[in-house]
């Protein structure tokens, strides 16, 4: 069946091939043709898309297939949602230690991009809990990998961007809770030097911690949010159903006229929020999941995210640059979300998660005006020695690529000569 796709940004939707995977021994290979897992279709640019080829679809692997409610070992198939893991394990006293800001992925595509929660100074990220992966090649070759288990095509296949194979099963590690609540806080802050001040205050006695900033105030305004896990006997529940944006508006939403208003509201409203407070953790750490089709309000042209990291030293010069730059171009984004990464090494060969500050922001799509303040901000990343990260990103250049992930070498030994993506063809020739 031929469909057209599009990732989360919307900036393209070409047509694929797409087949639902219902085995987990065999892929169906289209002669000539290369495929591409596809999970939740959760990233934004094009790691996910294969433009003219084939989408082995993964959903349809949701089984849960062994639990130890001793050990908290989750063994599941890789179309299962990190929210069914959730919503099923969490009232038997379990939780996946890390989780990405929207929890509609597949356990897949968090191997495959080696998401990161607010939690990466205690926990890591996704590949750091997991006990072994099925991999199965379109050869046909099955590989079970993990730590200290054929740990190079483990390494490989953590933030591998599907491109060594379909991941077809995991065991996974959960950390035990105590509740489905958490106790959080917001700190209002006014200058970006503030902002790292409290990450170091936080680290200690914080698990979660990430900030909102104000990218159309210069001096990096914003607000921290902490939070940790706490027993309770009873607190606030998640909403049922949310809200949906029905439709795609004619023009993005997020423009000059409404990003100043929502700025200065949505800074007050989290500013007032400062004693702690009793959470759900879907709220907490999923807020956005409740807005259906969010990603529509930019319009029929979609949207740019661009997340960078770059290392703690020169964090606060880079910060600050890009955000002047951002301002001085007279744009500014909706979701500017800045965070400190613990000082821990990735497992992934091409884990984007490394010691540094990383800044998330979304931008709709103005064509050129839009790629000429993207590579401005590449300019700084590059010369602050940090790198993008790939589920977000749609045009980076090669040479910031090539620089920011330093084992691609390594990696490309791992490859599956019958996969592709419209990233790897952009950024890896094929
Ligand atoms: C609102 C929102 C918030 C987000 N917040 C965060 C965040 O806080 N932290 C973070 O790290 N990310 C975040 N993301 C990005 C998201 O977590 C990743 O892009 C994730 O990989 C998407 O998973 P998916 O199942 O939708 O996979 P897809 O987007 O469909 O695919 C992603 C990649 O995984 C590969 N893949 C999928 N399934 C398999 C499989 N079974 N075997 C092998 N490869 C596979 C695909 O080929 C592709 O390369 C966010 C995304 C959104 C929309």
């Amino acid at each position: 069946m031929t469909t057209r796709v599009s990732s989360w940004g919307r900036l393209a939707s070409p047509e694929h091939q797409v087949i639902a995977l219902t085995q987990t021994d065999k892929l169906r290979v289209v002669d000539g043709v290369n495929g591409l897992p596809f999970g939740n279709g959760r990233s934004y640019g094009d790691v996910c898309l294969n433009p003219d080829g084939v989408l082995w679809t993964t959903r349809s692997l949701d089984r849960f297939i062994a639990f130890d409610p001793e050990l908290g070992l989750l063994t599941c198939e890789a179309g299962v949602l990190l929210r069914d893991i959730q919503r099923t394990m969490v009232p038997q006293g379990w939780m996946l230690p890390v989780t990405p800001g929207t929890q509609l992925v597949t356990v897949g595509g968090a191997i495959a991009n080696d998401i990161h929660g607010k939690n990466h100074h205690v926990f890591g990220s996704f590949g750091d809990h997991i006990k072994s992966l099925r991999l199965l090649r379109t050869d046909g070759e099955v590989i079970v990998c993990g730590p200290g288990q054929h740990d190079q095509w483990f390494k490989a296949t953590v933030g591998g961007m599907g491109l060594t194979g379909v991941v077809t099963q995991a065991t996974l590690q959960l950390r035990p809770i105590q509740g489905p609540w958490l106790e959080a806080e917001n700190v209002p802050f006014q200058h970006l030097s503030e902002f790292f001040q409290l990450a170091d205050d936080s680290e200690a006695g914080w698990e979660h911690t990430v900030s909102w900033i104000d990218c159309l105030n210069r001096q990096g305004r914003g607000v921290f949010m902490r939070g940790n896990h706490v027993a309770a006997q009873t607190g606030p529940q998640p909403s049922k159903g949310g809200i949906a944006v029905p439709v795609v508006p004619p023009i993005s939403m997020v423009n000059k006229l409404s990003l100043r208003p929502f700025n200065l509201a949505y800074y007050q409203l989290q500013a007032c929020k400062r004693q702690k407070t009793l959470v759900h953790y879907e709220p907490f750490f999923h807020p956005l999941d409740d807005v259906h089709q969010w990603n529509r309000i930019y319009g029929p042209k979609g949207f740019y995210q661009y997340q960078s990291v770059v290392p703690r030293k020169l964090g606060h010069d880079a910060v600050a640059s890009m955000l002047k730059t951002i301002a001085t171009a007279g744009e500014g984004s909706f979701l500017a979300v800045l965070k400190t990464f613990g000082d821990r090494q990735s497992v992934g060969m091409m884990s984007f998660p490394m010691p540094g500050v990383t800044l998330a922001l979304d931008f709709p799509n103005k064509g050129e005006k839009t790629l000429a303040l993207l590579q401005s901000l590449d300019d700084i990343v590059r010369d602050a020695g940090g790198r993008i990260y790939a589920a977000k990103d749609a045009r980076m250049p090669r040479e910031l690529f090539e620089s920011g992930y330093p084992k691609l070498t390594e990696f490309l030994k791992y490859r599956d000569p019958g996969i592709s993506s419209a990233m790897s063809r952009r950024l890896m020739e094929s």
